[in-house]
């Protein structure tokens, strides 16, 4: 292997379903930092080490990547010429830009205006044929399950297990980072395969089996060589709006600013029961205020700019904390799925809009003068 960096399929390919003749689509995703909070600890309460692995440095700028290098690599392996998926917006954007990478044809169906603008420009700049459906998530998911099986095209949602195969290598990066798996691993849940996969890389991490895992139904090819001496707690995070796993029930119909989390039929429902019971964890939920909140807290306080649904980790971890569900010292990992630029306009339209002042140095020197 060379010294460069070259994804996370040529990272960790013995534990992946790939073999060495095996296309590999790449953009080199992975390899994202696991950033500690410096300023928030302090200020939300006990004495914990709290670690953010930023998802949002990924290629396309959210963890989607790491499903979607696996997803359409397996396609182009099976002779695949088209892909489609249903989107909130970011798998939309890691679907067009791969499919373009591999030099194949992607369709996106998203939901009726509830898309942010950047995932968006970023499906449309790739060259997906996108399409607006007049429906929300879960109309589009039902609708690309119907469409894949009648039509030549292969279906590269979280519902396709090479998804979480590539997902799960956010756990070993997160041991390698640590020496060993955190004590508590906290992130958003939305179609709810992110979990899902996040527990299968501990698992096999662990050399453990577990019941998230829709590859090999429970009889992991993966579990050696055993890198942690232990599996996280697992806490996911859920808007008030969307939150089929606190009600334990489906909900029809999703709302919540968190675009990326506004899903109330979860494809992954079972995987996702799997991991919090097996874990020991638990669900909870927030508003769409609390997750604002959350967001700004992140950006001002620690330099780190997620999207309104990577936010809601914090929001959850602040209420969390607050309920004293943490023993003293613990280790956290917060799983920020998204870059802040994705969704422009809630950034802009929830901070002080820009002072317009004279081009004068004196009009300048008083506004800074008392800023200082
Ligand atoms: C897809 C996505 C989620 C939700 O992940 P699931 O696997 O659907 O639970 C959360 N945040 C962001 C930014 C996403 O793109």
């Amino acid at each position: 292997m060379s010294k460069h960096y070259e994804g996370l399929i040529n990272k960790y390919r013995t534990r992946l379903p790939v073999t060495a003749s095996t296309p590999v689509v790449t953009l080199n995703e992975g390899n994202t930092p696991l950033i500690e909070l410096m300023n928030l600890p302090a200020q939300i309460g006990g004495n914990h080490r709290i670690l953010c692995k930023f998802e949002g440095l990924n290629p396309t700028g959210s963890f989607k990547d790491r499903g979607m290098t696996m997803a359409v690599t397996k396609a182009v392996e099976s002779g695949a010429k088209a892909i489609i998926c249903a989107s909130t917006g970011n798998t939309s954007a890691a679907a067009a830009a791969y499919a373009a990478r591999a030099g194949i044809k992607s369709f996106v169906l998203i939901p009726d205006g509830k898309i942010a603008l950047g995932k968006l420009s970023q499906a449309m700049m790739h060259g997906a044929t996108v399409l607006q459906i007049k429906g929300n998530f879960d109309d589009g998911m039902r609708l690309v399950q119907e469409l894949s099986s009648s039509m030549p095209l292969n279906l590269v949602n979280s519902i396709n297990p090479y998804r979480l195969q590539g997902q799960k290598t956010i756990a070993f990066e997160v041991i390698e980072a640590l020496g060993d798996a955190p004590d508590f691993h906290v992130l958003p849940v939305g179609n709810a395969g992110n979990i899902s996969a996040h527990w299968i890389g501990y698992s096999e991490a662990a050399g453990v089996t577990c019941g998230s895992c829709n590859h090999c139904g429970g009889n992991c090819a993966y579990l050696s060589p055993k890198v942690s001496s232990k599996r996280p707690v697992m806490v996911g995070y859920q808007a008030s709006g969307a939150a089929p796993f606190l009600r334990n029930a489906m909900v029809d119909s999703p709302e919540t600013l968190a675009t990326a989390i506004r899903i109330g039929h979860p494809v992954s429902w079972k995987l996702a029961w799997a991991a919090q019971k097996e874990s020991n964890g638990w669900f909870n939920e927030c508003t769409d205020d609390e997750i604002l909140v959350a967001q700004k807290l992140l950006a001002e306080r620690e330099g780190i700019f997620c999207e309104p649904a990577s936010a809601i980790t914090i929001a959850g971890l602040m209420k969390d904390l607050k309920a004293d569900k943490f023993p003293t010292g613990s280790t956290i990992v917060c799983t920020l799925t998204g870059h802040g630029l994705k969704d422009p306009d809630i950034a802009i339209k929830q901070s002080a809009a820009p002072i317009v002042v004279q081009a004068e140095r004196d009009a300048i020197a008083d506004v800074i003068a008392k800023k200082l």
